[in-house]
């Protein structure tokens, strides 16, 4: 959508192919029963380019923070500024008081991170700044800050290292080191995993939902005269021809194609046959390095309408809550446990995966959110709409859906997790629910087709088959084959709302370039 608003806006002829009725992927936002919720990302991260995108293009967008809870047990800190990392020394501390010493060492490299990321995120993205026109940015804020990003950027690259790895190095203790790391995707970058008490602070939220934002660069598309097709899936690129098709076999001449959806897809549909040798080798290089490879963590989402009104949940928290019922920590329970799991699915019993989704709920970390807390208007009076999240491995569904009994496995993933959830922070729970519903990681795949329904692109492994340096990340949207670009949350890495606009532009900048350099040949 990114691309599409700025190639409409330059003039260009565009045309936004999207598979489901409506655009905006997993930033989006839906109705039930009077409640409204978000499908997807929960609230926004601005990391100095959303904003600065919505100011460039001129979008009109209401927008509210969203402050973030976090809970261990009985303790819940409300994070509201930098002095909040006090509050979460004295939340540890008051729950593991025999790790006093490596607490604080943890807290020393979160404010070294925070440090980094002031830089990082210190002025407004140049990507969506008019550098020729715009010189008091350049000489004011871009020229100077410049040797400092260098700097940090060298730094970060130091702690790249999986934050599981990164703490063992300074926590002995396993349950403390989940209760740092454990709502992370597996072998999140430490530096990553680090700066989101910095990220915290950033978040904020759309009147409306977050779809607003979505439903914004739509009107922006179609205001700059770009035209949009929905419930429109592309099956086959033809990259010689410059064709795509899509499933009722119509075709779409393009001259450049950028894609922005899942990068498996892409490479698996994309005939490039009559290409140059050179060009075929390449593609098929990545094209292999990307089967290798695995979409990143999942989520299970548990979407609730309440009886209660909103004032009994403001009293424990925001609407953006990180809550662990237990300060036990997963332990392997997600990772060797679950391993053991799937490669013996054939011969374990329903039973023992049972026991595990017990104890995997009771130890897990959940992500809720409640849209009305953010925005009173998007619940009925009087009541509350909830949506409890936390991530959730793609296979483990897919296994007891083909086994045939995901409708009984995800009734009983949603009993246990509103009975932890009852039992431990929000009591009023248990007999006001008016209805439940959830989407699993089967979902999200089928609704936005990203392999092993992923929300922020590829795991995080050694060798990424995608562009993970900042200081590279123009790269990033560059495919072997000249006309086609890609974007979104599997061009780079680690992804997320911003980097998916941020490539987004990107695509469109480098589509531009070509388009008017052909022109003046
Ligand atoms: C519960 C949850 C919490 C999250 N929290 C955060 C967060 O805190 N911070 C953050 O930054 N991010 C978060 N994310 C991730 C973020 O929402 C995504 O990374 C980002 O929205 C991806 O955007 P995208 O446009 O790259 O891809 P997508 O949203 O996947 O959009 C791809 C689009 O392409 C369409 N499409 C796919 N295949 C085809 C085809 N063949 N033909 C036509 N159309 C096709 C899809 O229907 C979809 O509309 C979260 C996501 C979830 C689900």
């Amino acid at each position: 959508m990114t691309s599409a608003a700025y190639l409409s806006r330059a003039g260009q002829k565009v045309l936004l192919i999207e598979k489901n009725k409506e655009c905006g992927g997993l930033v989006n936002s839906f109705t039930r029963d009077g409640f409204h919720f978000d499908a997807g990302v929960r609230a926004l991260i601005d990391a100095g380019i959303i904003l600065p995108m919505i100011k460039d293009l001129g979008i009109e967008l209401e927008v509210v923070k969203s402050p973030v809870s976090l809970g261990i047990e009985n303790e819940i800190i409300h994070i509201g500024n930098l002095d909040s990392l006090n509050e979460y020394r004295e939340l540890l501390t008051k729950l593991y008081p025999e790790s006093v010493n490596e607490i604080d060492e943890v807290l020393r490299s979160i404010r070294k991170v925070m440090k980094h990321m002031d830089v990082l995120y210190g002025i407004e993205n140049p990507v969506f700044k008019d550098l020729k026109r715009d010189r008091t940015f350049v000489l004011k804020k871009l020229l100077p800050w410049l040797p400092k990003f260098i700097f940090t950027v060298g730094k970060i690259n130091r702690m790249n290292m999986p934050v599981e790895e990164y703490l063992k190095t300074i926590v002995k203790n396993p349950s403390l080191r989940d209760m740092i790391s454990q709502h992370f995707f597996k072998n999140t970058p430490a530096f990553f995993a680090l700066s989101y008490f910095s990220l915290y602070l950033d978040y904020f939220y759309p009147k409306g939902g977050v779809g607003k934002l979505s439903e914004a660069l739509k009107n922006k598309i179609i205001e700059c005269g770009g035209e949009i097709k929905t419930e429109t899936k592309i099956i086959e690129v033809v990259a010689e021809k410059c064709l795509a098709r899509d499933q009722n076999n119509i075709t779409y001449k393009y001259d450049n194609l950028i894609w922005a959806a899942d990068l498996k897809t892409l490479y698996k549909i994309t005939k490039t046959e009559g290409l140059l040798p050179k060009i075929r080798s390449g593609f098929e290089d990545v094209k292999n390095n990307m089967m290798k490879n695995r979409g990143g963590d999942s989520v299970f989402s548990l979407f609730l309408e309440v009886d209660e009104p909103l004032e009994s949940f403001r009293k424990i928290a925001h609407g953006h809550f990180f809550y662990t019922p237990s300060k036990l920590g997963l332990g392997e329970t997600h990772r060797e446990e679950l391993d053991y799991l799937l490669s013996n699915f054939e011969k374990v019993e329903k039973e023992q995966i049972f026991a595990w989704l017990d104890k995997f709920t009771r130890l897990n970390t959940y992500e809720i959110s409640i849209p009305g807390l953010k925005d009173p208007e998007l619940v009925p009076p009087g009541k509350t709409g909830i949506i409890i999240s936390f991530l959730a491995e793609y296979d483990l569904f897919s296994n007891i859906q083909k086994a045939g009994w995901l409708d009984e496995f995800i009734s009983e993933l949603e009993k246990l997790v509103l009975s932890v959830i009852s039992v431990s922070v929000y009591p009023m729970l248990k007999d006001k629910i008016i209805a439940r519903f959830s989407f699993t990681p089967l979902s999200i795949e089928n609704r936005v087709g990203s392999s092993e329904g992923a929300i922020t692109g590829w795991s995080f492994q050694k060798s990424m088959p995608i562009i993970n340096k900042i200081q590279i990340a123009d790269r990033s949207v560059l495919t072997p084959v000249p006309s086609i670009y890609q974007a979104g949350q599997w061009a780079y890495s680690p992804a997320g709302v911003p980097m998916s606009i941020l490539t987004g532009k990107l695509a469109a900048d480098k589509a531009l370039k070509q388009m008017r350099k052909f022109k003046n040949r």
